[in-house]
């Protein structure tokens, strides 16, 4: 595997042991460290920073080097130990740090880990801050500061405790309740589980618990798509239980499964989340430009409306802040509410699903009748930028009478449906995502771009 470690707008991925090494982790802590102290006067303390990891056995070794990067430059460290992505994202604004980080490769492969920085605001840096950060990291330039000067480390374990007492700040627990909702969770061994079955718990929930030891040996791929997720589908039939909700290793994203053992697509937990939502409020929501239309059906029915974004999860939250939306996230089952933090939260939307159930009185099938539903088709291919140019602008001529979302690629909408074509940030291939009402419908923008594909590569 002789990958490139990959530094991007989200912080840095690599494998542990080939490219992903202590001696990197530090190195990053240092240019973050760095990075965040700026122009802070000599003499005066260093601003601290949050650093929590998920349960990859590779998490520790990793998250030491980077508190021993920034103690090294004289910023404080606050360690959280095994915590979610979300979990940070609260402590940080909890202490009024100046950033956090989070030990995680989320829902890549076993071998991978990953270092993933938020700033003050509980955000992912924008691009020209990360870009910053980046030339800090290559070219070593680290403001190394001498023994008297450097930062401690201070354990902290209250997370899960604040994320919970949070979350439930966001719904009417009693009501949830009432239902005594039977639960099966399955959180592929990842950080996870102790913070849900905390929140279940407080919700009057019968929680059945799959892989909830968080070793960070997932017990099946760790991407909660339909394919792997086939123990929790039977495991929901068997026990007869309401819903089945899977997170991902990290637990900012929620894959469900209805009381029937199936799984319904994460496009769908955006949309039952702002389904509850506009049920007691009205006003804004955002999501990227590659999620499903269904949100925009929930928002338009609730005299709402969708602001869509640049892929990214920055993206999103900076749309939300700015724009004061009720809900927002991505189609990947990421869900973001303000109330809680401008950051994706398996908890949340957990949390305004099973709302929605209590409320409504109604399954999770029922519910997903009345959104109704969409086929959509996602594949990439290899592109390079020239070859992806090409095949926007001649789609942009094809698709000449759509509306046309030119933030991130192209983005086409059709009354039936709509086309986004992105080149991917990290490597050479192009991304084409398209939804409609059927297959049919969407089968006719399919073949429509592959034409235009093979002409422009040919
Ligand atoms: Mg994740």
């Amino acid at each position: 595997m002789a990958e490139e470690l990959i530094i991007s707008v989200s912080g840095m991925r690599g494998i542990v042991g080939e490219n992903l090494t202590p001696a990197i982790a530090a190195e990053y802590g240092c240019a973050f460290g760095s990075f965040l102290k700026g122009d802070t006067d000599a003499g005066e303390r260093g601003p601290s920073v949050c650093v929590g990891r998920d349960s990859r056995v590779s998490g520790q070794m990793l998250a030491s080097a980077v508190m021993a990067g920034l103690c090294s430059v004289g910023v404080e460290a606050i360690d959280l130990g095994l915590v979610t992505t979300p979990g940070v994202g609260i402590m940080l604004r909890h202490f009024g740090c100046r950033g956090g980080v989070i030990i995680t490769a989320s829902h890549n492969p076993l071998p991978y880990n990953g270092i993933k920085l938020l700033l003050d605001n509980g955000m992912a840096p924008p691009p020209e801050t990360a870009a910053q950060i980046r030339r800090r990291f290559f070219d070593k330039q680290f403001s190394f500061v001498g023994s008297p000067q450097c930062g401690r480390v201070a354990v902290n374990s209250e997370t899960d405790q604040i994320h919970v007492k949070k979350v439930l700040a966001v719904v009417q627990s009693q009501q949830i309740a009432r239902r005594r909702y039977k639960i099966v969770l399955d959180s592929v061994n990842g950080a996870g589980a102790p913070v849900a079955k905390r929140l279940l718990a407080e919700l009057g929930c019968e929680v059945v618990a799959l892989n909830d030891e968080p070793t960070g040996l997932f017990a099946h791929e760790p991407e909660p798509t339909a394919a792997n997720l086939g123990g929790l589908c039977e495991r929901v039939r068997q026990a007869g239980a309401d819903v089945g909700f899977a997170q991902d290793p990290d637990a900012d994203r929620l894959a469900i499964v209805d009381e029937n053992g199936l799984y319904i697509g994460e496009e769908y937990t955006l949309a039952l989340a702002a389904k509850h939502a506009y049920s007691s409020r009205t006003g804004t929501a955002a999501a990227n430009l590659s999620t499903s239309r269904m949100i925009d059906d929930v928002a338009k029915a609730a005299g709402g409306r969708v602001i869509r974004t640049p892929v990214g999860e920055a993206n999103v939250a900076g749309a939300m802040l700015a724009n004061d939306c009720i809900i927002g996230g991505e189609g990947n089952g990421g869900v973001i509410d303000l109330r809680v933090g401008p950051i994706r939260d398996s908890l949340v939307a957990m949390a305004l699903v099973l709302q929605l159930m209590a409320q409504t009185g109604q399954t999770v099938s029922q519910l997903v009748r009345q959104i109704g539903s969409y086929y959509m088709h996602k594949d990439k291919f290899a592109a390079d930028a020239g070859q992806a140019e090409r095949i926007i602008a001649r789609t942009k001529q094809r698709f000449a009478g759509a509306a046309m979302d030119t933030s991130d690629g192209c983005r086409f909408d059709f009354d039936d449906g709509w086309v986004h074509l992105r080149t991917s940030n990290t490597e050479p291939v192009m991304r084409i995502i398209v939804e409609a009402r059927d297959e049919a419908a969407a089968r006719r923008y399919i073949d429509a771009v592959s034409e235009i594909r093979e002409s422009a590569l040919g």
